[in-house]
């Protein structure tokens, strides 16, 4: 099997105006063809509709309805488990490479259809241009990048072991099973597609269900791999609630492993769920997390003070801070304090706050919890902190009724303070001034979080110094903390933001897999 090593996808510019012309074309071809649409659950091969449903709204402007899902019961939960352990039964026997070829194929489809799932995207989640294309980007870049891991894990031996006189031996990669992916609404097709693709490709079935925020966007990713030939039953589409068919499948006794990203307190949830044998139940329940983040960017006195404001502008507001590798902490180091904040609210006051669709730097946060949630901090900060930009969520922006929350900068935040430590998923970004080096590193380090995390500087020793004991899963020097490629920065953290799997990098597969040892004796 012959074809090209791995590459990430380019970004589309966004500063030619060609470019931003094919974009609005795409979104009035969307408009046409896909707004009001409903997605059905599909449950070994067929679509099976449900007599309640899961609308989705555009957070820009919330008297849109974009669209709708079924809404599974736990009797649907049921069936697509039952179903998927039948499918198993032939997909485990499929080669790595014929399975690895459903994945190329839908990254071919998925290609092609580049612009059209950005549309949607702006549509359903509100996500700007860029935003939209560097995620289609990057789930291409699943498809085709454990595509060829998987490829990796072909056969017998595949696995390095020594030999041993008298004796063959070996080591066999094996799927664990049947699953469920319980993604999030914040990388609606990247994450939703990576958490199908890595179990499947190793021959795992998997039931996914997609945050009840971006059902849609799903659906599309899940008709794309029908489309490339992938078998029924493999992957069980099944839109729902995560507290009805999410709690019933992570407690069944016949669910392999749980691979989820989202929040902590969620997260630790499912995980004690998980680990409580039920009667039946043949196996201890492998669990796969992302969690939150609360990222910190320390800028320090010898930094690039421009290089460093622009890096924490992307960090701290690409998507509205919706991500959770977001910089949420910025922390400089006194000597340049006055500099850097008054430099970095000068550039928050020039973002431009509006709709997805016309491609705004901030957009309105995903849904009413969201918003909600986020208003209760900006109130929090108030208190904690000094308001330096911001501070109001209006719930509008130009006439459009939409979840829209200002741009806002706390400045002279407390490490230990509830801004300082608790993630708030908004574009709220809270300033902590270090008395040095030293201090900002500690300061960094001060929360049970450990995913994304940066340093502005041109000290070597201290770059040095951060890269071994900056705990964090991704740290980045001299740049936005955010973004990651798929097979460039493998990602995933440590301490309470994750188990450390690491999507997109070598290992990744390995969660889904387990090995056997097999030795013949001659
Ligand atoms: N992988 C994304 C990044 O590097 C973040 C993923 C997330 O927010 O869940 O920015």
């Amino acid at each position: 099997l012959k074809i090209e090593p791995y590459r990430p996808q380019d970004f589309i510019d966004f500063t030619k105006a060609a470019n931003v012309e094919l974009y609005q074309d795409a979104l009035t071809k969307v408009r046409t063809e896909l707004l009001g649409k409903h997605y059905p659950l599909i449950i070994n091969g067929q679509e099976r509709d449900t007599a309640e449903k899961l609308v989705s709204t555009n957070p820009c402007d919330t008297s849109e309805r974009v669209g709708s899902t079924a809404r599974a019961t736990i009797q649907d939960a049921e069936d697509a488990l039952n179903g998927a352990w039948d499918a198993f039964k032939t997909w485990k026997t499929w080669t790595m490479d014929a399975r690895a070829r459903v994945l190329l194929k839908a990254a071919a489809i998925l290609k092609r259809k580049r612009l059209e799932v950005c549309a949607l995207m702006t549509l359903e989640v509100g996500k700007n241009y860029a935003e939209a294309d560097v995620e289609v980007a990057e789930a291409i870049d699943f498809l085709e990048y454990y595509a060829r891991e998987a490829m990796k894990h072909e056969g017998f031996g595949a696995a390095e072991t020594t030999w041993y006189a008298g004796e063959e031996n070996g080591l066999m990669y094996l799927p664990l099973g049947v699953g469920v992916s319980i993604s999030p609404w914040n990388f609606p097709c990247a994450i939703f597609a990576g958490m199908l693709a890595a179990p499947i490709v190793v021959g795992n079935c998997i039931i996914v269900k997609p945050a009840e925020d971006s059902g849609m966007i799903a659906g599309f990713v899940v008709d794309i791999l029908r489309e490339a030939g992938l078998p029924a039953g493999v992957v069980q589409f099944l839109p729902g609630v995560g507290e009805e068919v999410g709690d019933y499948l992570v407690r069944h006794a016949r669910t392999r492993f749980i691979t989820f990203t989202g929040s902590r307190n969620v997260g630790l949830h499912i995980n004690e769920v998980a680990a409580k044998v039920v009667p039946g139940q043949r196996f201890i329940k492998r669990v796969i997390m992302e969690l939150g983040g609360k990222d910190a960017l320390i800028v320090d006195e010898t930094a690039d003070i421009e290089n460093a404001v622009t890096a924490a502008i992307q960090g701290g507001f690409g998507f509205n801070g919706q991500k959770c590798s977001a910089m949420s902490r910025l922390v400089v180091v006194d000597s340049v304090y006055d500099e850097v904040v008054g430099k970095f609210v000068e550039r928050v006051n020039a973002l431009k706050v509006g709709t997805g669709e016309e491609n705004a730097n901030v957009t309105a946060v995903v849904n009413e919890e969201s918003f909600e949630k986020i208003g209760k901090y900006l109130e929090i900060g108030k208190s904690e902190g000094k308001l330096l930009t911001g501070g109001a969520a209006p719930g509008e922006n130009a006439g459009k009724k939409g979840y829209y929350v200002q741009p806002t900068v706390f400045g002279d935040v407390d490490a230990g303070a509830r801004l300082a430590q608790e993630e708030i998923f908004g574009p709220v970004v809270s300033v902590l001034r270090a008395r040095d080096w030293a201090h900002a590193l500690e300061i960094a380090n001060s929360t049970e979080y450990g995913l994304t995390g940066g340093v502005c500087s041109r000290d070597r020793a201290r770059l040095e110094q951060a890269r071994h004991e900056f705990e964090v899963g991704n740290l980045y020097f001299n740049r936005k903390i955010t973004g990651a490629i798929v097979g460039v920065q493998p990602f995933g953290g440590y301490n309470m933001s994750g188990t450390d799997s690491k999507a997109g990098g070598p290992e990744y597969l390995g969660n889904f897999m387990q090995l056997k040892a097999v030795t013949e004796r001659y």
